[in-house]
């Protein structure tokens, strides 16, 4: 089944060059059948033989093991696109969802997956369960993965305000004196966008001159004094729309 499926439409693995280069995925790709029947077939029989109980051990280990990793993967793409919050994007129906993200090891979290497709993250706070993201993360300390991306913070913290506007816009629209509810929304809106290019633009330069070892030279000592007030203005601003967005939560 996983394996036929629309066999034409996925003959074509030009997209993936690099997963091609990749031998351990090749070797996988070339023994898919093989691999699939021992694994879901071969070392439950084996475990049953040892463990003297061979029905008992197709049937668990097998059997039911299979159907839970099948049905909870593929919640990813019927679940996780119905039930949870919307905190980054509404442009499709992807969600995040804590318990969801529990049973598919981090990948519950899919509205952020959806929007930010190229991060290896899925959880991005530190307290949201993404034991995916810790494997990839811990590969990458020990040398088995490299170049992890990630998306750029400004985007993101952008995107999770733009949610939180748009689900204002259309509560405040049905509240007396809305139009200076969301005047006032709209101003705080754009005044912490604003801020936030600018913080992060600044953060971007001040890498730049890190890297070039020019922070500490006479001339840059301008800039270091404007990174830090830039800061102080974005944090500010934050803590403004957190309040005015709690009011009129
Ligand atoms: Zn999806």
């Amino acid at each position: 089944m996983l394996r036929e499926h629309q066999a034409s439409r996925y003959s074509d693995y030009s997209n993936c060059r690099d997963l091609q280069k990749d031998k351990i995925v090749m070797w996988q790709h070339k023994h898919y059948v093989l691999l699939a029947v021992a694994s879901n077939f071969g070392f439950p029989l084996l475990f049953g033989l040892i463990h003297g109980d061979i029905w008992g051990a197709l049937l668990l280990v097998g059997i039911v093991r299979l159907v839970l990793s099948h049905h909870t993967t593929f919640f990813i793409n019927s679940l996780a696109h119905i039930w949870g919050s919307q905190p980054y994007t509404d442009k499709n129906t992807a969600r995040d969802n804590g318990f969801l993200a529990f049973l598919t090891f981090g990948e519950g979290y899919h509205n952020y997956h959806h929007i930010f497709e190229n991060d290896y993250r899925n959880g991005i706070r530190w307290w949201q369960f993404d034991p995916t993201k810790w494997l990839i993360k811990a590969c990458s300390l020990l040398g088995f993965a490299k170049n992890l991306r990630i998306s750029p913070e400004d985007r993101i913290e952008k995107a999770r305000a733009t949610m939180v506007l748009k689900r204002l816009q259309v509560k405040l629209a049905t509240v007396p004196n809305s139009t200076v509810c969301l005047e006032r929304l709209e101003e705080e809106y754009e005044a912490l966008m604003l801020k936030i290019s600018d913080y992060y633009s600044a953060q971007k330069r001040m890498i730049e001159l890190k890297k070039k070892r020019l922070v500490k030279h006479y001339e840059s000592f301008e800039f270091v004094q404007q990174y830090a007030e830039m800061k102080r203005l974005l944090d500010e601003q934050r803590k403004s729309w957190k309040m005015v967005t709690a009011q009129y939560a």
